[in-house]
């Protein structure tokens, strides 16, 4: 059989200020790893292997918040050598839980926290890979859903825009014949406002939405705040319940701060 001389598009992953867990969600593809390693050349995956090959790339996928003034020189240098440079999760796409820190002053948490702070180089703020280089795509999620991770690598792989739902939870819920927990069981529920993704996994175990995926378009957040005033959530917890994962994303963002006293 001849071999094709095409060349196989290279593939990088970077990590910044994170978890990993996006990353495990790449390695957790299992069936679709052997078919994706076949059809790209995984150029740079540190979590997955120590061996690397040098740059351009055709597709970054970058995980992970700019917290400090080196990653913040690194993604420049990454976005220079990416064709297409991807985001994954909440950390890449709206500063990830670390941007509570946006919310208080970061040198006084410093000064708690280390033995010798004047060693700690740090941002005051964590915030989006998109705030610092362009990006071709946000792939939201706490962490990302392994099927918008395919679709999306499939779809940069065959130069298409990826295909991937703006809608809420609510609508992943009507369509698995989940009965709506805030209706029918008074459970908070932040599904009316978080972008579609994981497929309702939450309110189909008879719990409610914490937003791990992050605000859908337009999301109605005012209005979600009055029905979970109604339900005897208070300012504070309001203010809590926007304030997780996504607590940098300018709507959940707005929407603790206009519940702030
Ligand atoms: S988005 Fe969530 S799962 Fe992904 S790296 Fe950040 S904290 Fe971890
Ligand atoms: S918290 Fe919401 S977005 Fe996250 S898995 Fe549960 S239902 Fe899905």
């Amino acid at each position: 059989m001849r071999r094709s001389r095409r060349r196989k598009p290279k593939l990088a992953v970077w990590k910044f200020a994170s978890c990993d867990g996006c990353q495990l969600t790449v390695l957790n593809l299992e069936d679709e790893l052997l078919a994706l390693a076949g059809a790209v050349e995984i150029a740079h995956f540190l979590e997955a292997s120590r061996a690397t090959v040098r740059g351009p790339y055709d597709v970054s996928l970058v995980e992970g918040s700019i917290t400090t003034p080196h990653d913040a020189r690194r993604i420049r240098r990454i976005r220079e050598r990416s064709r297409y440079l991807v985001t994954i999760g909440a950390c890449a796409t709206a500063g990830g839980i670390q941007a509570l820190r946006n919310f208080k002053d970061v040198r006084e948490f410093v000064s708690i926290v280390y033995a010798k702070p004047e060693y700690i180089e740090t941002l005051s703020q964590s915030t989006p890979i998109s705030n610092h280089v362009r990006v071709d795509f946000e792939l939201q999620g706490c962490p990302i859903d392994r099927r918008q991770l395919l679709e999306v690598l499939t779809a940069f792989l065959h130069g298409r825009r990826p295909n991937v739902p703006a809608h809420s939870v609510c609508m992943e819920c009507k369509r698995r014949g989940v009965v709506c927990v805030m209706v029918a069981r008074g459970v908070p529920c932040l599904g009316p406002v978080t972008q579609a993704g994981c497929g309702a996994l939450c309110p189909g175990h008879a719990r409610g939405c914490y937003g791990c995926f992050g605000p859908m378009e337009t999301p109605n957040t005012a209005s979600l705040a009055t029905w979970l005033g109604r339900l005897g959530m208070a300012d504070a917890s309001l203010v809590r319940v926007f304030r997780t994962f996504n607590a940098g994303a300018p709507a959940f963002r707005a929407a603790a701060e206009s519940h702030e006293s």
